[in-house]
């Protein structure tokens, strides 16, 4: 090997050498690759993960409720549960025509007789008896869905689908809606008035309760508890005050504030007519001194049969209702009554109450109390 040989080899292990520090050099200065730096792909967890900064919900102030109703959904469902066929001895009644062999002169006098026991009036108990025994001769019981489609419609016209049974709790000239709440004593009025104002409140609408039963401490008492639950104000007087008086204030504050409703508790004294004409009278023509009285309702316990229609009768004659409440419609045997009130007094049932929690007041809906009577 010649001198030029050895130079040549030389300068190219030289060229090699440098090229290979070069590049070490620049490995080491770069940053890292850009595909080094991309996230990992996201996962599916990762797009339902929550995010890390807090939301612009805002934190409930202390002591605010935020309690809502249950869904109308769930409520269907207690319905249903409350009044089908094995609950019920209407309901049971209605079915048993359905189920029977024979339509002999004996199964349609047990029929009648469960119908007169659940309240429902010889009246019309003869009208839906001749109804069934003049469709079910001519269709037979043997297609039973289609018997049971007679009863339906048969049952629904009792009810009567073509009232109106919005409850009027709109005012008008911005001024709140008025609701007065009747009836007895112990038929469920302050605990129907609380159930309503939290549908209302749950409506964003304001309320105000005006706890004109004066008569019983306890009855105040009981308004204010509800009222607090429910994040409401309740006007009260002195006990023994006058009931006017605080019906006028609790609509006064119902104005002074804003109020969407103002709900007036009443005493339900039956001690005499006179007694309890004067004392709702004044009661309503002192409140429309200042607002309209959108809505009377009269409170029956349904557990109570004729006597509650009695009281009924009474109370129409001192105060025109607008709507009922049936209550303790869970308890009873008597879900007719609800087909009696409605004839005798013309005045819709709106909402019926099937128990002490505080979503057990629906709004009354003549097909869905019927297919909850014939649910099984
Ligand atoms: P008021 O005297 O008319 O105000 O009647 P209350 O609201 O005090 O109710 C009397 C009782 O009936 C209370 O124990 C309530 O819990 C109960 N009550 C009210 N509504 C219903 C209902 O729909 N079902 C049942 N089972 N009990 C009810």
């Amino acid at each position: 090997m010649d001198s030029l040989q050895l130079l040549i080899i030389g300068v190219l292990g030289f060229v090699i050498v440098l090229a290979g520090t070069i590049f070490i050099a620049r490995r080491r200065l770069l940053p890292p690759a850009p595909t080094r730096q991309l996230p990992a792909e996201p996962t599916p967890s990762d797009s339902v993960e929550p995010p890390a900064v807090p939301t612009d919900e805002p934190e409930p102030a202390p002591g605010t409720t935020l309690e809502r109703p249950e869904a109308p959904t769930t409520r269907m469902a207690r319905l249903r549960r409350k009044l089908a066929g094995s609950n019920n001895p209407l309901a049971r009644g209605l079915l048993s025509i359905l189920s029977s062999d024979r339509l002999d002169a004996d199964a349609w006098d047990d029929f009648e007789a469960t119908l007169i026991t659940s309240d429902l009036g010889v009246g019309p108990t003869q009208e839906l008896t001749e109804a069934l025994r003049r469709e079910l001769s001519i269709e037979g019981v043997s297609d039973s869905a289609k018997a049971k489609q007679v009863l339906r419609d048969e049952l629904l016209k009792l009810v009567n689908p073509s009232f109106d049974r919005s409850l009027k709790v709109e005012g008008a000239d911005g001024k709140p809606g008025v609701v007065l709440v009747v009836g007895v004593n112990g038929t469920g009025k302050t605990t129907t008035i609380g159930k309503l104002s939290r549908v209302l409140v749950a409506e964003d609408k304001s309320v105000v309760l005006g706890a004109a039963d004066t008569f019983r401490a306890a009855a105040a008492e009981q308004l204010q508890t509800w009222g607090d639950r429910v994040g409401v104000p309740t006007v009260r007087g002195p006990e023994g005050g006058d009931p006017a008086a605080v019906a006028y204030q609790a609509v006064q504050r119902g104005i002074d504030d804003g109020a969407d409703v103002v709900i007036v508790d009443t005493a339900g004294r039956l001690h005499t007519k006179t007694g309890l004409m004067d004392e709702l009278g004044k009661i309503k023509r002192v409140i429309e001194k200042l607002a309209p009285v959108t809505e009377v309702l009269l409170l029956l316990d349904a557990t109570t049969g004729q006597n509650g229609l009695i009281q009924a009768r009474v109370f129409a004659e001192v105060v025109q209702i607008t709507g009922i409440v049936l209550s303790k419609l869970d308890g009873s045997a008597k879900g007719g009554i609800v087909v009696q009130v409605q004839r005798e007094l013309g005045v819709p049932v709106k909402l019926i109450g099937l128990g002490e929690g505080v979503d057990d007041l629906v709004p009354f809906e003549a097909e869905q109390f019927v297919d909850a009577l014939l649910s099984e």
